[in-house]
C-alpha cells in the first residue's frame, strides 16, 4: 500500500508529543515522500525508533523525522541530539537483547515499560520484510537510524511469461 511518509509521521509524532513536551524534546517532522509499505508495520518502526530516541535526547534537545525521497528509493529517518553510540556498536544495537548500557536504561523511573533490547531487532526485521534496510550513524552532532525502502517493491508475482 502507498503511504505519504511525512503525514504517517505527523501522526506518530502527535502521538509522542505529550511524551516529548514532558521530557522538554522538540519534535520535528520535514520532508516529502512516497512509500509503499505494510502502515502497521510502518508505524511499528518508527514508533521503536521514536520511543529510543526520546529515552535518549537530553532535556532541551531535538528530535527531527525526515521523509526524503531519492529515484530509486525513498529514505526515512529519525534523528536525535545526545550522547553518541561508539562507531563499533551501530551494527550491534541491531542484535536481539543488545543494549549499549543496560545501566542507563530510564524505564524504571520513568514509569514506561522496561526495555528490553529488542526494539532494533523488530526494526531491522520489518525492513527485511519490505525489501529495505535499517542502518545507524552518529556523531558528536547526532544519532541517526535511517529506513531505507525500495521504490521497486519485491513482488510475489511473476510475469506471465517467465510461468511454465
Ligand atoms: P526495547 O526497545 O526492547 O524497549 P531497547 O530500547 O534497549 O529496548 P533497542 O531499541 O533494540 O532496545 O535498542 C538497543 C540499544 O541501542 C539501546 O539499549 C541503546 O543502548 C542503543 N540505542 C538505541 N537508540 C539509541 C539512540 N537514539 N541513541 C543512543 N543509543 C541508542
Ligand atoms: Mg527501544
Amino acid at each position: 500500500r502507498d503511504l505519504e511518509a511525512e503525514k504517517e509521521l505527523e501522526l506518530i509524532a502527535d502521538y509522542f508529543e505529550g511524551l516529548a513536551e514532558d521530557a522538554g524534546v522538540h519534535l520535528r517532522t520535514t520532508g516529502h515522500a512516497q512509500l509503499r509499505a505494510d502502515a502497521e508495520l510502518f508505524r511499528r518502526a518508527v514508533n521503536n525508533l521514536l520511543a529510543n530516541a526520546l529515552r535518549y535526547t537530553p532535556r532541551g534537545g531535538e528530535i527531527n523525522l525526515i521523509a526524503e525521497e531519492s529515484p530509486d528509493s525513498v529514505r526515512v529517518t529519525v534523528a536525535n541530539q545526545g550522547t553518541p553510540i561508539p562507531p563499533e556498536l551501530l551494527e550491534r544495537v541491531f542484535d536481539r537483547f543488545y543494549r549499549v548500557d543496560p545501566s542507563r536504561k530510564r524505564g524504571t523511573e520513568t514509569g514506561t515499560a522496561g526495555s528490553t533490547g529488542l526494539g532494533l531487532a523488530i526494526v531491522r526485521t520489518i525492513m527485511d520484510l519490505h525489501g529495505g534496510q535499517a542502518h545507524a550513524e552518529s556523531d558528536t552532532v547526532s544519532t541517526r537510524f535511517i529506513l531505507t525502502f525500495p521504490k521497486s517493491f519485491p513482488t510475489s508475482s511473476h510475469s506471465p511469461s517467465s510461468r511454465p
